[in-house]
């Protein structure tokens, strides 16, 4: 176990098309503990192996209940709107306004390969949809409305 460290996103691994895992073996299974415990350590709620470095298919996701490991995972249904501040670990002290869908569904395998699927909604629909766009290189600035200032963080969203 250990900690990895966090890349921002002027790295260029935040910007690249993860390939997909292809062996569950230890090493990856020692990818996943060493995520958990950075994503625990940084409070965050999800985190993409391209964050820390590692441009492979691989997503965590804390539910609140449980730490999803989500692995080759795709979108296999989406439906509503919600439109809220969104953050990062790798754009550390901001937070944009960007537009998801409220519930969605995703398909992937766990650490051992086997699939399965997970679904959720608000806050888990939106950490899905912005994990996995981390897989295509693409961090949330690039398709949020605008950064919230910081009256709006201060405030209750008047
Ligand atoms: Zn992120």
């Amino acid at each position: 176990m250990g900690l990895r460290k966090i890349l921002t996103d002027k790295d260029p691994a935040l910007h690249k098309v993860c390939r997909p895992v292809e062996k569950f073996d230890g090493r990856l299974h020692r990818l996943l503990d060493d995520m958990a415990e950075t994503l625990e350590q940084a409070n965050g709620v999800g985190l993409a192996a391209p964050q820390v470095g590692i441009l492979r298919r691989v997503v965590l996701v804390d539910t609140g209940e449980e730490i999803l490991e989500l692995i080759n995972p795709t979108l296999l249904e989406t439906s509503g709107e919600q439109v809220g501040a969104e953050g990062c670990l790798s754009v550390p002290g901001k937070y944009g306004l960007v537009k998801r869908p409220n519930y969605a569904k995703v398909r992937a395998q766990d650490r051992n390969g086997n699939w399965y699927e997970a679904e959720g909604e608000e806050l888990i629909a939106r950490c899905f949809c912005h994990e996995l766009d981390h897989l295509d290189g693409i961090v949330y600035t690039e398709i949020m409305e605008r950064f919230l200032t910081e009256e709006e963080l201060a405030g209750d969203n008047k």
